[in-house]
């Protein structure tokens, strides 16, 4: 197996605020971890340095091998990790501007040289693949917010990435709009996909996770098998706030 994110000693700081402490993760390929805990504990500033959205103060991370720098100076690194990483966001991050299909086709064409008919059958086979290829022609904003974070999620995944890390997908949808996304998250997850997922749903993490990881204050405080962690979770600060979201 390899290891596809490692962090060693990692410390993260806005200004005075100390968001990261100490952070030793890695993922294995194949891996789907999903990382827990409550508002403002680090778990977005923790997953956008992996894709070097965020720089960091001190430790060391390395992505598909590439390395990143505290001070983010590897602009070479920096290239290749964006695109080898796809993100999904909680706000879905579409162009307006560009149909459905168009956002999709947008950065394989424009960061891969693809030509547009080999970017257009691509797009197909995806919004085949999340279920809304009757959706293809139309703006992002006549969609519903479950589709159009399917589209956010073809999008990534026209760009063929080795990792896909998820900041709350669902976190801004409709509740009757949840199990789409989740569902489209889970079969990407059997089929193979490497997975770092930030989600407050709790079921999808127990049988999706191969490894949750829990943060609190900037610190990894519990890390575990699913059925570990929510059963019999070591740390009491785990224990309190799995009281409070399950
Ligand atoms: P979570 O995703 O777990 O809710 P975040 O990683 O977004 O937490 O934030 C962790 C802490 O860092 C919070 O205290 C938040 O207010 C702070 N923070 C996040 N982004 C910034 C930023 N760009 N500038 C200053 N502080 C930030
Ligand atoms: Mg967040």
């Amino acid at each position: 197996m390899s290891q596809i994110v490692k962090m060693q000693g990692m410390n993260k700081y806005f200004g005075k605020l100390h968001v990261l402490k100490d952070i030793n993760l890695t993922v294995e390929t194949g891996e789907v971890v999903v990382i827990i805990g409550a508002s403002g504990s680090g778990k977005s500033t923790l997953i956008r340095c992996v894709n070097g959205l965020e720089g960091f103060e001190s430790g060391k991370l390395e992505v598909d091998g590439h390395p990143l720098e505290p001070s983010r100076s590897n602009q070479k690194s920096l290239n290749e990790i964006r695109k080898e990483v796809g993100m999904v966001f909680q706000q879905f991050n579409l162009f307006p501007h560009l149909t459905v299909k168009k956002n999709i086709m947008l950065a394989p064409m424009k960061v891969k040289n693809e030509s547009q008919v080999v970017a257009n059958g691509t797009a197909e086979r995806l919004l085949q693949r999340v279920g809304i290829a009757d959706q293809a022609n139309k703006y992002p904003s006549h969609l519903s917010g479950g589709q159009q974070q399917r589209v956010a999620i073809a999008r990534a995944l026209a760009m063929e990435p080795r990792l896909m890390l998820f900041d709350e997908p669902t976190s801004a949808l409709d509740p009757e709009m949840i199990g789409e996304v989740l569902d489209v998250m889970r079969e990407l997850a059997k089929e193979g996909m490497t997975m770092m997922v930030v989600t407050h749903e709790m079921g999808f993490a127990r049988e999706v996770a191969d490894r949750v990881i829990y943060i609190h204050e900037g610190q990894i405080v519990e890390e575990g098998k699913p059925e570990d962690v929510f059963d019999n979770p070591q740390n009491e600060r785990t224990q309190s706030f799995l009281s409070r979201v399950l």
